[in-house]
């Protein structure tokens, strides 16, 4: 039996998806029909993006699984329409994105590379980081991201705590949960990567208390969301030298309005939310495979959980 495959995503993203699906489809052997353009009674399986024009999914009736292009699911799980399987993107390429961007920003905070930048002045001022074994890195999220980011910073050396709901063991990282966990994480934080998903936990998690808790001076990587961090409270632990310098990819409201404190605070760099991108290639293997897995009855990998909210 043909099965039909909707790819429900804003129309630019389609010229992207559109081979690399059908050869990741291919090689699965199934009878298959891909479009961007097919009725809800005949939809088997949406491949899904939250810029898509599909917002209610009562009419997919026979929908088998919802398989998101994205990582973060915050603006799906909350539509109560959608009531089949979803399942949300975990893409090694977008994975090793994150990697590269989170460490290139440790670094930079680590070797002090904007201090250097600001003298370029014929002044021989000698300023000698520290190696990465002195500076204790804080990872706040321990999942597909968060863990690969850990890992690789712990290679380098650095000293690096993870934190996350439930505990874990990982070889080379000090891993910590729960509330005292998280006060502990913080306390040795000398860079701090938030890599947390948004829920209703975790909003505001970095709060006034938390980043008094901070190193002081301690310097914040966020890519994960923007509601993660209470604004008003990092402009003024800024502004205190409380916290020594911020890099926000993630806003709580995207894009950032012009007129925003951060994009003028000189302690804050902002990039526009480009930390790491689902790339088609790769993620369109993963689709496939979850497409397999349906077609054949098979539990789905990556599912989302509804009651937690990721
Ligand atoms: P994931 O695999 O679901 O991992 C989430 C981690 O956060 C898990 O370790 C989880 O703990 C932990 N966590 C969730 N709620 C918690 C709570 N209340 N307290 C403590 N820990 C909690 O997600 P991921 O794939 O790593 O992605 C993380 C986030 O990165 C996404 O949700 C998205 O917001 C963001 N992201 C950003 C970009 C970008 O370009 N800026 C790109 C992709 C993703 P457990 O392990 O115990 O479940």
């Amino acid at each position: 039996m043909t099965v039909n495959i909707l790819f429900a995503a804003a129309s630019d993203m389609w010229p992207d998806y559109e081979r690399p699906l059908i050869q990741a489809l291919d090689r699965t052997g199934l009878d298959y029909r891909l479009s961007t353009d097919l009725s809800p009674a005949e939809t088997d399986f949406i491949i899904y993006a939250p810029n898509s024009a599909v917002q209610d999914f009562t009419p997919y009736t026979r929908c088998k699984a919802v398989l998101n292009l994205w990582a973060g699911v915050e603006n799906i799980v909350t539509n109560k329409t959608l009531t089949m399987p979803l399942a949300r993107m975990v893409d090694p390429s977008l994975t090793q994105g994150m990697v590269e961007w989170v460490t290139g920003h440790v670094l930079r905070y680590h070797l002090d590379i904007d201090w250097f930048l600001a003298r370029q002045n014929g002044k021989w001022e000698r300023h000698v980081p520290p190696v990465a074994q002195e500076r204790p890195v804080t990872v706040l999220g321990m999942g597909e991201l968060g863990r690969a980011c850990a890992e690789t910073l712990a290679g380098l050396g650095f000293p690096v705590t993870g934190w996350s709901r439930s505990p874990k063991e990982v070889p080379g990282i000090t891993t910590l949960h729960g509330d005292d966990g998280l006060t502990e994480a913080l306390s040795t934080a000398e860079i701090l990567v938030l890599l947390l998903p948004r829920t209703a936990e975790t909003e505001n998690i970095l709060n006034a208390d938390r980043l008094a808790l901070m190193p002081r001076g301690a310097r914040i990587v966020n890519p994960g969301r923007g509601p993660l961090i209470d604004d008003e409270a990092l402009l003024a632990a800024l502004d205190s030298g409380q916290i020594g310098h911020a890099t926000l990819d993630v806003f709580r409201v995207e894009p950032l309005p012009a007129d925003h404190p951060f994009w003028s605070h000189d302690k804050v760099t902002v990039t526009p939310h480009i930390a790491s991108e689902t790339r088609a290639s790769t993620a369109a293997q993963v689709i496939a495979e979850n497409v397999r897995r349906g077609a054949a009855g098979e539990p789905l990998l990556h599912m989302v959980d509804r009651t937690r909210g990721y």
